[in-house]
């Protein structure tokens, strides 16, 4: 799992944030204060060893962006795909999957071409979409999710 490494505003002590708790609302380790995760979010990085718990275990819909590193319109997406974990902090969890490094879930989730978007919600897949989208569209989509 991914992290991030935050100063807190507080007391300049240097936080590391595991990706998967971002939306709880963190603090900080020492003065306890709300650490502020706005314009710092990033995408959760799921792998086969974790999807299962973290999808069955998440307290809000989750988007996952199953991609490979060696696909172009992959790479064209995933800003847009950083984009939003930031807008829809608190509201979506959103997350990425290397379909390469992690074949079981792909085929799992019968991943037939990428990117592959997929929505969750309360473990279940409610949506899928395969393709590149613009940073408009896809936000659009997560607004009705949310
Ligand atoms: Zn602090």
């Amino acid at each position: 799992m991914n992290s991030i490494i935050l100063v807190c505003n507080n007391c300049g002590t240097k936080n590391r944030i595991p990706a998967d708790k971002q939306h709880l609302g963190p603090k900080c380790g020492s003065c306890k204060n709300f650490i502020s995760l706005s314009g710092a979010a990033v995408p959760v990085e799921l792998a086969d060893s974790n999807f299962a718990a973290f999808i069955s275990q998440a307290s809000k819909p989750v988007m996952v962006d199953f991609y490979s590193p060696t696909c172009g319109p992959c790479r064209m997406l995933a800003p847009t795909i950083d984009t939003m974990a930031k807008r829809f902090l608190g509201r979506i969890i959103i997350a990425k999957l290397d379909t390469n490094s992690n074949q079981k879930t792909a085929a799992q989730f019968r991943i037939k071409g990428v990117p592959s978007l997929l929505f969750f919600n309360n473990g279940q897949v409610i949506d899928r979409l395969t393709g590149a989208l613009s940073e408009q569209e896809l936000a659009k989509l997560l607004e009705k999710f949310a």
